[in-house]
């Protein structure tokens, strides 16, 4: 038995059996490379899906963390602490929101923007049945309430009722948002670019149309950066490129770079009347070591420049990816933005995505038929000829 073997036996034996594993250890990485327990190297052309963006075996990353736990790893939301201060601060200037709250992962973040709509509404008029419109396919995470405005009944099926009074609209159809909203509408969530449900980015009508919605009934839009924000799609939050600013937004995956970490930010006008001392907490949430993780990821994307290097680099990856396209007939479609970008097929991925692995490829799915592809954000053009060749290679015995 391989080492590679050994510990998937164990892990078999021992882990909830909740994810169907792919038959690989990865055991450690070097910039966009990943290697397994028995040493086969893989380009990573998913970065622990979207979270990875400045490349493993990161020095001064890998420093700055080892720094913090010398200094000090936690200590409580009941006292102040230097990163969060200056992680918070940052994160305000950088995403043009007044005010953050750290919390340990997307979902979290996903909850207290559901907590921040319902209090908006709620110290307006008291009342406990305000309702919020959501997008079909969406994606928000699995705790009850981001479960709730996930827009896939195959996940919420056995987890019934869920927290109640959620419609769901189409996405990119500004008049079926508008047909749900009433009274106890309090706010409209949505992903600015849809990731696990096919990879589908907002059109900048449908963003804007919500936008005024929103306006003109004192609706909150809560936009949901977790997977498509942190430079993915070469601006630092998706939003930036519509002209339209959102009141609440979430953030996690990039963020903290492995570190788990989520946020959800807010408009002062939102902050002022939502939530205020008792109405939120978290242990975790924002610790020193979460936080300084927050501040060198968000440090090196201003020294690297890492967003302007999205938006050079997207052109070549759109041309390798409509490449293939245009050689494959059973590549039905190229769509994305920036660094999230997906080829959907005729066919179920799933084989394509074994193929790739044995090749020394990683990549996931978004649906079955969908290929995702969210490389770290410091590859280079020379990785996204190697990932061409190695999909050129597999699809060429599809
Ligand atoms: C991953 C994801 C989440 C959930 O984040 P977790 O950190 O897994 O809890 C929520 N929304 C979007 C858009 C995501 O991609």
């Amino acid at each position: 038995m391989s080492k590679s073997e050994e510990y998937m036996k164990l892990g078999d034996q021992y882990l909830l059996h909740t994810y169907n594993r792919y038959p690989i250890v990865l055991e450690r990485g070097d910039g966009a490379y990943l290697y397994d327990s028995d040493g086969k190297s893989y380009l990573d052309f998913f970065a622990g899906i979207a979270v990875f963006a400045l490349g493993y075996n990161n020095k001064e990353f890998n420093d700055a963390l080892k720094r913090q736990i010398d200094e000090i790893l936690h200590t409580s939301n009941l006292f102040y602490n230097k990163p969060a201060v200056f992680a918070a601060e940052k994160l305000c200037k950088l995403s043009g929101m007044d005010r953050v709250f750290f919390t340990n992962s997307g979902t979290e973040a996903i909850e207290g923007a559901i907590k921040t709509a319902l209090k908006y509404a709620y110290t307006r008029e008291p009342a406990s049945d305000y309702e919020i419109i959501a997008m079909e396919h969406s994606f928000h995470g699995r705790s009850m309430g981001a479960l709730s405005v996930t827009g896939n009944a195959h996940y919420r099926e056995a987890f019934g009722p869920g927290i109640g009074n959620i419609r769901f609209a189409s996405y990119n159809d500004p008049e079926s948002v508008r047909v749900l909203v009433n009274q106890k509408t309090c706010a409209v969530i949505l992903e600015t670019v849809q990731g696990e449900g096919g990879v589908y980015p907002a059109k900048e009508e449908f963003l804007k149309e919500v936008r005024k919605i929103c306006d003109e009934n004192d609706i909150l839009l809560i936009l949901d950066e977790i997977q498509c924000g942190m430079g993915r799609t070469g601006t630092l939050f998706a939003w930036e490129k519509y002209g339209v600013k959102p009141d609440v937004i979430t953030m996690a995956k990039a963020l903290g770079c492995g570190v788990p970490v989520g946020a959800f930010a807010m408009s002062e006008k939102v902050a002022e009347k939502s939530l205020v001392p008792g109405d939120h907490g978290t242990t975790y949430g924002g610790n020193p070591f979460a936080c300084a993780a927050v501040l060198e990821v968000l440090r090196q994307f201003e020294e690297r420049g890492i967003v302007d290097h999205v938006k050079k680099l997207t052109p070549a990856l759109e041309a390798a990816l409509d490449g293939l396209k245009d050689k494959y007939g059973f590549v039905k479609e190229r769509r994305g933005s920036g660094f999230l970008q997906a080829l959907e097929l005729d066919r179920p991925v799933k084989d394509v995505i074994l193929a790739c692995q044995k090749e020394g490829l990683l990549l996931i799915s978004a649906g079955a038929n969908v290929l995702r592809l969210v490389p770290p954000l410091i590859i280079e053009e020379e990785q996204i000829t190697e990932m061409k060749n190695i999909l050129d290679k597999v699809f060429s015995r599809t």
